[in-house]
C-alpha cells in the first residue's frame, strides 16, 4: 500500500476549525486506499510566542531548555489533530519525536537527523491508524529533545517520507503553492505548476521561505515528489521533483534575504593557506558564510567578503579578527543594512542576456550593486536593504515573471549548442546517498575540472549604477556565455570584476569590453587565459558550514592559490591556474573522499 505524508504549516492548524479541515485531508488521502502520517507545526505564532516568552525569563537561555520549551508547540498540535481524527470515527495516534524514535546530533536547536526508525510508524499504519508526527523535533542519543532549526517541519515531513518510501510528500500551507516570488512582497507574483529539486534547493536557500531547504535536501537526496499545496482550497499546488519542466524557464524565480550583513578582511598576505585559515575559523563556530567574493590579489596583499546572516554577525566579527590576528596581517571591516537578492532558473546556463538584464533593471531604477556571485543556476547580488523590495518588484516585472510565456531576456539570446556543463553523475550521487552513515550527512559526489574558460577582470571601474550592466550587456550581445561572475563591495568609489567565459572568445571578449570601457576613467582591463575551474559537486553544500573550509584547506596543504570562488546549493567552485588542475583535483578528490 503506498504511503503519504502529509505536512500542515502553523497557520493551516492554528483554530479548531484548521485542525479539523487537516483531520479531513487526512482521512480523505485514507479513504482513497493510502496509509497516511501527518506532520503538524506548531499552532499559528505559538512557536514565536514561546521565544518571546523565554526571553521574558532570562537573556540566555541554555539551548537544551529552549528546544524543550519549543518542541511542546508542536506537541500540543498532534494531540488536537489526533482528537479531530477520532472524532470524525478514524483511528489516529499522535507521536512525539522521540517516541517515533528521529534521531539526531546533539546540536540544540540545531540538530541534524541521523536516523529515524520506522517499526512503531508502521505497525500502526497496518493497523488502520493515521500517525500524527510532531514536526520539528528529535531527540539525540542521550535522550535529550531536540529541534531541527525555524521552519524544521519542512524537514520532518521529507525526513519521513524518504525513510517510509512514501510515493508523495504534501507541504500544506498558506499560499497556493510555490510563487515566482513571496506573494506577499508582489502582488502580481505567479504560483509556477512544477519546478526541479535543484531550483526549488536555491530558492529556499536563497531566502524563498515557502520551504526549508534542508528538507528540499532530504528530497532530492531520497528522490521524495513533494507537493506544496494549498491547506485553504483544492488547488494542486507546485510539484518539485528531479526533472523540471519542459523547457526549463530561463528564470524560474526570485528570492529575497532582507537582513544580511557582511564582512570584510582586507590587506591580507596573498598566499595559500590564508583564506583556508578564516574559512576554518567560520566554520569551527559553524557560521555558515555566504556571497563569498575573494579580491583579485593586488601588490601582494588579497581580501575576502563575505555576508553573513544576523544571528552570526557578531561571531563572524570575533572570529574574523581572531584570525587577522593570528595571521599577524589584516584589517577588518562590516556593513550593515544590506539584502541579498537572487534570481534563479534552470535555462540560465543557456542564454547569454540573463546577468545583464538583471544588472541592466538594477541600474535602470538606480540601485547599486554592490557585490555579485553567481552559481549554475543563480545570480545573486548584495544591494542595499531600502531598496530591496523595489528591486524584487523590477527584476520580477523585467522577466516577465508574471506571464506563463515569454520570460526569455531581451538581452542576449539562447546560445544553439549545448552548454558545456559537466554533469553530475546520478547514479555516483544516489551511491554515496546509500552509503552515508547520518542521513542528513553531507553529500559531495564529484570532484569536476573544467579548463576550457579563461578569466577577464576589469578593475576599478567608477561605482556607480550600470557600470556591470553594460559590460555584460556588450559581451551577452556579443553571443559570449558568461559563466562565473564576482564583484567586490568597492572601496573608494571603485570596484572590480571578474568574469569567467570560454577561452575561445576571449579575443572577442577583450575587444567588446574595451569598448565599453574606454568611456570610463582610469578602468583597467587583464585577463588570464590559463586557469581551471575546479568544483566539488553534491547536495546541500552551502547550508553545511565544513565545504568551504575543507575544499580550501585541501588546495591550500597543496600549495595551490585559489584565484575566485563561487558557491550554490549543489556545487562549489574555485577558480586555479591551469597548471595546478591535475592537482588541485587529486587533492580535492583525497580530501573528499572520491574515487
Ligand atoms: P508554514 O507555516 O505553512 O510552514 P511558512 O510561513 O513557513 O508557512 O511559508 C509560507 C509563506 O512563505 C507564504 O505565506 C509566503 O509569504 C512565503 N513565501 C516566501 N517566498 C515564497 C515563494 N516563492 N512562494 C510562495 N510563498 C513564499
Ligand atoms: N514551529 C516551528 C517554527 O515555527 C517549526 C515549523 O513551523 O516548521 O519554526
Ligand atoms: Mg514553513
Amino acid at each position: 500500500m503506498s504511503i503519504i505524508v502529509q505536512k500542515f504549516g502553523g497557520t493551516s492548524v492554528a483554530t479548531a476549525e484548521k485542525i479539523r479541515n487537516a483531520a479531513r485531508r487526512a482521512i480523505a488521502a485514507k479513504s482513497q486506499g493510502h496509509q497516511v502520517v501527518v506532520v503538524v507545526s506548531a499552532r499559528g505564532k505559538k512557536t514565536d510566542e514561546l521565544v518571546d516568552l523565554a526571553a521574558e525569563i532570562t537573556e540566555t537561555p541554555t539551548p537544551r531548555e529552549m528546544d524543550v520549551l519549543l518542541s511542546t508547540g508542536e506537541q500540543e498540535t498532534i494531540a488536537l489533530l489526533s482528537m479531530a481524527i477520532h472524532k470524525m470515527g478514524e483511528k489516529a495516534v499522535s507521536l512525539t519525536g522521540t517516541q517515533i524514535g528521529i534521531i539526531t546530533d546533539n546540536a540544540s536547536t540545531k540538530a541534524r537527523i541521523k536516523k529515524i526508525a520506522t517499526k512503531k510508524m508502521h505497525d500502526y499504519l497496518d493497523d488502520g491508524h493515521i500517525v500524527i508526527a510532531a514536526g520539528f523535533q528529535g531527540c539525540d542519543e542521550d535522550g535529550n529533545i531536540t529541534t531541527l532549526g525555524r521552519g524544521g517541519s519542512d524537514t520532518t515531513a521529507t525526513a519521513l517520507a524518504a525513510v517510509l518510501k512514501a510515493s508523495m510528500c504534501e507541504i500544506y500551507t498558506d499560499v497556493e503553492g510555490v510563487f515566482t516570488t513571496d506573494p506577499r512582497i508582489v502582488g502580481q507574483a505567479r504560483k509556477i505548476p512544477q519546478l526541479s529539486y535543484d531550483e526549488m534547493l536555491e530558492l529556499a536557500s536563497l531566502g524563498a521561505g515557502v520551504m526549508h531547504s534542508r528538507s528540499v535536501e532530504f528530497a532530492k537526496k531520497y528522490r521524495v515528489p513533494l507537493r506544496v499545496r494549498p491547506s485553504f482550497s483544492d488547488g494542486i499546488g507546485t510539484l518539485i521533483s528531479q526533472k523540471g519542466p519542459e523547457p526549463l524557464p530561463v528564470v524560474t524565480g526570485v528570492a529575497l534575504v532582507k537582513d544580511e550583513l557582511r564582512v570584510s578582511i582586507k590587506n591580507l598576505p596573498d598566499r595559500p593557506g590564508v583564506m583556508s585559515f578564516i574559512f576554518s575559523k567560520m566554520a569551527a563556530r559553524k557560521i555558515p558564510i555566504d556571497l563569498v567574493v575573494q579580491d583579485i590579489a593586488e601588490e601582494g596583499t588579497a581580501g575576502v567578503t563575505f555576508t553573513v546572516p544576523r544571528a552570526d554577525f557578531a561571531d563572524a566579527l570575533t572570529a574574523a579578527s581572531s584570525a587577522v590576528e593570528e595571521i599577524g596581517q589584516g584589517t577588518v571591516a562590516h556593513g550593515t543594512e544590506l539584502s541579498k537578492l537572487s534570481i534563479v532558473g534552470s535555462g540560465m546556463a543557456t542564454h547569454t542576456g540573463v546577468a545583464a538584464q538583471m544588472f541592466q533593471t538594477l541600474a535602470d531604477h538606480e540601485i547599486n550593486i554592490m557585490m555579485i556571485s553567481t552559481g549554475d543556476i543563480k545570480i545573486s547580488v548584495l544591494i542595499r536593504s531600502d531598496r530591496a523590495l523595489d528591486a524584487v518588484q523590477a527584476i520580477h516585472e523585467s522577466f516577465h515573471l508574471d506571464k506563463q510565456e515569454n520570460k526569455t531576456p531581451t538581452i542576449g539570446f539562447q546560445h544553439a549548442s549545448e552548454p558545456d556543463i559537466q554533469v553530475v553523475s546520478d547514479d555516483r550521487e544516489q551511491e554515496v546517498v546509500l552509503g552515508l552513515a547520518n542521513m542528513e550527512d553531507i553529500v559531495v559526489s564529484d570532484v569536476l575540472v573544467d579548463t576550457s574558460q579563461a578569466r577577464v577582470t576589469i578593475e576599478d571601474l567608477p561605482d556607480r549604477p550600470g557600470i556591470a550592466s553594460k559590460v555584460f550587456k556588450a559581451v551577452a550581445e556579443g553571443g559570449i556565455m558568461v559563466d562565473m561572475i564576482v564583484q567586490n563591495v568597492s572601496e573608494e568609489e571603485e570596484t572590480n570584476i571578474t568574469f569567467t567565459i570560454p577561452r575561445d572568445d576571449l579575443e572577442q571578449c577583450l575587444l567588446l569590453v574595451r569598448e565599453v570601457i574606454g568611456q570610463s576613467d582610469g578602468a583597467a582591463l587583464s585577463y588570464d587565459a590559463e586557469i581551471a575551474k575546479i568544483s566539488v559537486a553534491g547536495i546541500g553544500l552551502r547550508s553545511h558550514t565544513g565545504v568551504g573550509d575543507k575544499l580550501f584547506k585541501a588546495l591550500a596543504d597543496n600549495d595551490i592559490n585559489v584565484l575566485m570562488v563561487g558557491t550554490s546549493e549543489v556545487r562549489m567552485t574555485a577558480i586555479v591556474k591551469k597548471d595546478h588542475a591535475a592537482r588541485a583535483e587529486e587533492a580535492l578528490k583525497k580530501s573528499f573522499a572520491i574515487q
